[in-house]
This record gives structure tokens, sequence and C-alpha cells, in this order.
């Protein structure tokens, strides 16, 4: 199966400035893009003819009621998202999003039909302590139990991302990743059923260290965020991805 890379554009760029990055970007290899909630609309048309994946950044976990401000999973599917990402550190972080809720979420997302990008990983003390493998196996019970196997046609996906690594520049080293990529495609087989999912590597990925995470086999892709905001770094970083 070829590396998939997800980007995600957190709240760096305006719809216009999305859809400008969009069309400069171009299709190599497996790639899906997660714009801000604001520009979906836009780019799910030029998604449509590009073959570019398209995904939302978060979602709520009911589909209709009284929930101001937050986004609906059927409404994501109705203008053209396949996939959405639950539980990154942003939103556990600054939004105080639990395993429980994240577990809620992408239960809603697999029954819209929408492929869920699922983020783990350990902070700085927990890896300092020792405890990275306990803490990303302790969240991906507590978001997975109760699942169940998955349905035929349904898919899940996981990001690893080490909270010290996203946008500090210091990424992971690819052989502590690999060690996590395997543990993880473990607990998830255990958990769910699902034998060797795809677990992409997040934080500080560019277009000088990609190739170094791609060439090994537990590495399915990458979750690249500040990187792929920047079209030359982000074309080059594709273009290398695309030969794996
Ligand atoms: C992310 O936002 O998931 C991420 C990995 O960010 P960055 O690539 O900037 O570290």
């Amino acid at each position: 199966m070829s590396k998939l890379i997800v980007a995600n554009w957190k709240m760096y760029l305006s719809p216009k400035n999305s859809v400008e990055l969009f069309g400069a970007v171009g299709k190599k290899g497996e790639v899906v893009i997660c714009p801000s909630f604001a520009a979906l609309n836009q780019l799910s048309t030029l998604a449509k003819k590009s073959g570019i994946g398209l995904g939302a950044q978060d979602c709520f976990w009911t589909n209709r009621g009284a929930y101001t401000g937050e986004i609906s999973p059927v409404d994501l599917k109705e203008i053209g998202c396949e996939y959405v990402i639950v539980g990154h550190s942003e939103r556990r972080g600054y939004f105080q999003e639990t395993d429980e809720m994240v577990g809620k979420k992408v239960k809603a997302a697999l029954a819209t039909g929408l492929i869920p990008i699922l983020c783990v990983g350990e902070n700085e003390f927990e890896r300092k302590k020792g405890k990275a493998a306990t803490h990303v196996v302790e969240q991906l019970k507590k978001t997975l139990t109760g699942l169940g196997k998955l349905r035929a046609g349904q898919e899940i996906i996981i990001a690893y991302e080490p909270v010290w690594a996203i946008g500090t520049g210091k990424a992971c080293d690819p052989e502590t990743a690999v060690e996590m990529h395997q543990l993880i495609k473990e607990k998830v087989a255990e958990l769910i059923g699902v034998k060797n999912v795809r677990v992409l590597y997040g934080g500080s990925v560019n277009d000088k260290n990609i190739a170094s995470y791609l060439e090994y086999a537990e590495i399915d892709g990458a979750l690249v965020g500040g990187a792929s905001t920047k079209k030359d770094i982000f074309a080059s970083l594709l273009s290398i991805a695309s030969k794996f």
C-alpha cells in the first residue's frame, strides 16, 4: 500500500489562501488535506476533481441537536469530506477533550462513513518518565473499547503524534516512532480486530526528514502540520513521499 500524507492546515490559512495552496499543490501519491472548517465547502469541488482526499480537523459526536458551534459528522459527509481528525493534542489541550469524548467522536465518524484519523501520543513528561508506551496504550483502550469490530468497508487510521514533537521542530527519531507504531498496531488488532491498521507519524515532519520515516514498513505515512502550509516545502515533501 502506498504511503499516505495527511495535511493538517490547522487555523493557519484563510479560505482564499486554502484554495490557492490547494490549487498549487497538485496530486502526488495518496494525499488528504484537512483545511479549516471555513474552507471545506470551497475545497470540496476541487478535491473531487483532483483526486486529493478531503478531511475535517474535528467533528462532534452527535449528528443533530442544540450544540451551538459544533460540526455534525453527517454535514461533513454531505459537503464531501471522507476523513476527519479526532483527538488532536491541540483539541485535547486547549479544549479539555477527554479520551471518552474522543471515543464518542470516533464512533460517530465511523457510523457516518467518515474515516477517523485518531491522534494519540505522549507529552514530554510522560516520555521522560518512561511512560510513553503506557500512556498511548491507555489512550487507545479508552477511545476504542466498546467500538466492537469494524464492519466491512469501515476504516480507521491512527496518527502517532508525540505532543512534544508537534510544532516544535524536535521530531521524534524514526526508530522510536517505529517502536510506538508496532505497539499501536498490536493494540488496535487486540482491541478492535483490525490487523495492520494504518499508523501515521506526526510531529515536525518536513521535506528534509520525511524519507527517514517512510523508509520503515511500520510507518504508513505522515500527518503534517506547519510544513504542509508552505507551498514549496509541501510540494517537495509530496514528491518524495510519492516515491515510496
Ligand atoms: C499536527 O498538527 O498534527 C502536526 C504534526 O504539526 P507539525 O507538523 O507542525 O508538528
